[in-house]
């Protein structure tokens, strides 16, 4: 039988500039001019092949639903913590090919979207949640070195750097409290920032030398799909489950597709935003916000000394709006974030992987930040979804007796969070109790986003607000002010 397949956008061939030249500015348009629209990390030319699509009807003692990060960690965990266990995984498209192979590649060690958003929210956990994050990083790491996983791990740290006086307020009381959960922290002034990485926008900043790695995401999503494969896991690509029933004979969970179903024990929901139409729960805490990425060239050796980059720490700004760089293997730079985008009533389009003012409005920051680069191409430009909740960190829950277990919502910091949610994954699933299993974090959830078309006005005013604290030196209006009192937010 042949088996029809979803569309996969990033593999679109371009046939127009991303942005029109007659309406950007020529450095911007000149820059863009050649992009191709889709995941620089996806477009490699040893992508794996998909796996067979499911046809047929198969058993399982647990069914993983999504091959992302989580989906994908939590079958190869299955197979490492209960080695007698028989584990199928269903991809809607192809493993790797949403968020997980979009990113920007920062592997924090953070469980809690930051330290700032931990201590207001898990004040008390903080030093065991920080304790397991390390140890997550650090396992990820050595299981990336164990099944040969070529994904450039490098455990570089982070900078955070200011562009206006404000962006600076609260960082000595940030070092000081991330010394106390064992960081490795230094208070950057100017000529620090700058000697760090070069750009006249530079005011000061934090350097971290702990706490995060750098990682091709797409290569560790497909060396993940390799080592499952190896363990034994059965991959179906191409394969989504259109449905998830309880079978009423019978322990256990049916996962139907569109030429077969998975009967299986347990099943683990590692579906991202859409896991949502497969268990309504979910969808009632996670909205899809859109980010975009730009990928340079790779730089000449004079270009790249003209930054100064030291270390080749990954390195974001710190406005509300805030971008996200860092370098590849092949020395491009990697430049995203600032708008974050919500396309009201939560659609996931194809099209909104091109977003032609967004590019724009990257390339002319990005030459602002670093005008030594003028000249330089963008060979990529990209979307992907985030998986947003109100506290900007997973949460977690079962279903069905517990033989459903879900994770979702790590608001754009889920590339090393997603292995730490396969382990509480697999800990509901087989009812293990641990430190990690009796967190708050885990056994809380966030407060759920009110329904359309109320959502869509709430976001679009919080993102409003936000972006006018960014233009006026950092001051949150009553809006913003109100939500914080609340504990809610909107982020990426
Ligand atoms: C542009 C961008 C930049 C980011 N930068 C960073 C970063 O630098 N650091 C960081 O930590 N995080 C970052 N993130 C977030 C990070 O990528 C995600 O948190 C993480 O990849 C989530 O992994 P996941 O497996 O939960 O979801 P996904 O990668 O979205 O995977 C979910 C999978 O489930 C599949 N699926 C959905 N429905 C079904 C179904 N019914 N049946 C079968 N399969 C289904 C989907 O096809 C998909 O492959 C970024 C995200 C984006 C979009």
């Amino acid at each position: 039988m042949s088996i029809p397949t979803w569309p996969v956008c990033e593999s679109r061939t371009m046939t127009a500039p991303l942005v029109d030249p007659a309406h950007a500015d020529p450095v911007v348009a000149r820059s863009l001019a050649g992009a191709a629209p889709r995941s620089f990390w996806l477009d490699q030319p040893d992508a794996p092949e998909p796996a067979d699509a499911l046809a047929g009807d198969v058993t399982a003692d647990l069914a993983v639903i999504g091959g992302g990060f989580t989906g994908l960690w939590t079958a190869l965990l299955a197979r490492e913590r209960y080695p007698e266990s028989d584990v199928v995984l269903l991809e809607a498209k192809t493993v790797g090919w949403a968020a997980s192979g979009r990113n920007g590649g920062f592997c924090s060690a953070s469980l809690t979207h930051g330290i700032g958003n931990g201590l207001e929210r898990f004040p008390d956990e903080m030093p065991l949640l920080e304790r397991l994050g390390e140890q997550n990083l650090r396992e990820i790491g050595e299981t990336a070195a164990r099944y040969g996983i070529d994904c450039d791990f490098q455990p570089t740290g982070e900078l955070a750097l200011g562009a206006a006086r404000w962006q600076l307020d609260g960082l000595d009381e940030e070092a000081v409290a991330a010394r106390r959960l064992g960081h490795d922290v230094e208070v950057l002034d100017a000529a620090g920032a700058r000697a760090e990485l070069d750009s006249p926008l530079w005011v000061g900043g934090l350097k971290y030398t702990t706490g995060n790695a750098m990682v091709e995401p797409g290569r560790l999503a497909w060396g993940l799909r390799r080592a499952c494969l190896d363990a034994g896991v059965r991959i179906y690509e191409h394969t989504p489950a259109t449905s998830l029933s309880a079978v009423t004979a019978g322990a256990g969970m049916r996962a139907r597709t569109p030429y077969g179903s998975v009967l299986a024990a347990k099943v683990a929901l590692a579906a991202g935003v859409p896991g949502g139409s497969l268990l309504r729960r979910v969808g009632a805490y996670v909205v899809p916000v859109w980010d975009y990425v730009l990928m340079t060239e790779p730089l000449s050796a004079a270009r790249l000394a003209s930054l100064g980059w030291r270390d080749r720490r990954g390195a974001s700004d710190l406005g509300n709006q805030f971008h996200y760089f860092r370098l590849t293997r092949d020395n491009r730079v990697l430049w995203g974030g600032y708008d974050a985008v919500y396309y009201n009533g939560g659609r996931i389009r194809e099209e909104h992987v091109v977003r032609p003012a967004t590019f724009a409005k990257l390339a002319a920051q990005f030459f602002a930040t670093f005008p030594q680069l003028e000249g330089v191409s963008f060979t990529h430009a990209w979307g992907g979804v985030i998986d947003t909740c109100s506290r900007f960190c997973a949460f977690f829950g079962t279903a069905h007796a517990g033989r459903v277990a879900y994770a979702a919502g790590y608001t754009g910091l889920g590339v090393g969070a997603s292995r730490f949610a396969a382990q509480v994954l697999l800990d509901k699933l087989h009812g293990e109790d641990s430190e990690r299993a009796r967190l708050t974090l885990v056994n809380s959830k966030p407060l759920p986003f009110p329904p359309e078309p109320l959502r869509s006005g709430v976001i679009q005013a919080t993102r409003a607000s936000i972006a006018r604290a960014d233009r006026n030196e950092g001051r949150r209006d009553l809006w913003l002010r109100t939500l914080d009192r609340l504990g809610l937010g909107f982020d990426s």
